[in-house]
């Protein structure tokens, strides 16, 4: 566990606010409602307990977990402290590269724009605290939000990517993925494609062949999940250069996948398409990208230099300009050079 600790690691798949650690969020409720609030405490508590019992609604249940951290985040105040909380946890982590997502919301608090403002605000900010950590930002259109939402935000997203160019990098489109159709937020992602943002959307989170192809043929650049992909489709990846993101704890909490090792991040490797490991949510799934890497490690018996290959894939499929690659890629290099044994 101390190799994939002390690894520099590259995080391409987080949610803003699934990510915040428990520890955290602890931290981020008192300092917005102070010692007494002994209600907030029990609310932690449900926030990362999964019942044992599977059922057919598991993924919707993990749904509902988010809106509670949506709450704590729907002031500005709560908003920037969990961004830098965030950030904060990642770098302890030795993550020296993290792109963070997130559907901007609008409330009595904030507008879709100020909640963006927020948020790079705490970024810049953060540069002066973890230096070390270079973070971007995805800004995600929710599926379950409508069309017009989705308008606004890749607007917001255009907007915000002329106004911070070396932080936001692109757009992705999640969400609970029975809800909504893909065809509808074509016109948008395709107006966000035009104005080159990248592009990583979730795709065959759930069963739907027919929509993955969809996706597929729209073209982008990496994957979410990619759970029910089929091989002649991973193949297709292959073919336009998609490299899918591999989120084993959140797949296995969720339910969309039964166990680790029955998880596609194998096929995805044996069939040598390629893939990253990320977390998705880490604070929801109490893991780290560390954890992470050493469950990928353990379960599908990968060698160091196939831990390598997986960290070399994540710096071709970064959302970041050539100048920070190469700094990326001789730091990371040079940390498998020193640990060979
Ligand atoms: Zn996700």
């Amino acid at each position: 566990m101390d190799f994939f600790e002390n690894m520099p690691k590259i995080e391409l798949h987080a949610h803003l606010n699934g990510s915040l650690k428990m520890d955290s969020i602890r931290e981020l409720g008192l300092q917005l409602y102070g010692e007494n609030s002994s209600d907030f405490l029990k609310r932690i508590q449900e926030f990362t307990t999964f019942p044992e019992d599977m059922d057919a609604d598991k993924l919707s249940k993990c749904f509902q977990k988010f809106a509670f951290m949506h709450e704590l985040t729907s002031s500005r105040k709560g908003l920037q402290l969990a961004t830098q909380m965030v950030i904060r946890d990642f770098a302890r982590d030795n993550v020296i590269y993290l792109e963070l997502r997130t559907t901007p919301k609008n409330n009595e608090h904030m507008t879709r724009r100020e909640y963006l403002e927020t948020i790079l605000e705490a970024i810049q900010a953060s540069r002066e605290s973890y230096g070390e950590i270079i973070v971007k930002l995805l800004i995600s259109i929710d599926r379950s939000q409508g069309v017009d939402a989705a308008e606004e935000i890749v607007n917001l997203a255009i907007e915000m990517k002329s106004q911070y160019p070396t932080i936001v990098r692109g757009m992705d489109l999640s969400g609970n993925p029975a809800k909504g159709h893909f065809k509808d937020f074509l016109p948008s992602l395709e107006k966000a494609k035009k104005a080159d943002l990248h592009l990583a959307l979730h795709c065959a989170e759930i069963d739907n062949e027919e929509e993955a192809q969809e996706m597929l043929d729209f073209q982008f650049d990496r994957c979410g999940h990619g759970t029910y992909l089929t091989l002649k489709q991973m193949e297709q990846c292959k073919e336009q250069n998609i490299t899918i993101e591999c989120c084993l704890t959140s797949n296995v909490k969720c339910g969309t996948v039964k166990d680790y090792d029955m998880h596609h991040f194998k096929r995805l490797h044996d069939n040598g398409i390629r893939s990253v490991i990320c977390t998705d949510d880490c604070g929801v799934f109490d893991s780290t990208l560390s954890q992470e890497f050493a469950i990928a490690s353990t379960v599908f018996s990968l060698k160091k230099n196939n831990i390598h290959d997986l960290c070399k894939n994540a710096i071709a499929a970064a959302f970041c300009d050539d100048v920070e690659k190469t700094d990326l890629r001789q730091r990371i290099d040079k940390y498998f050079a020193d640990n060979t044994e």
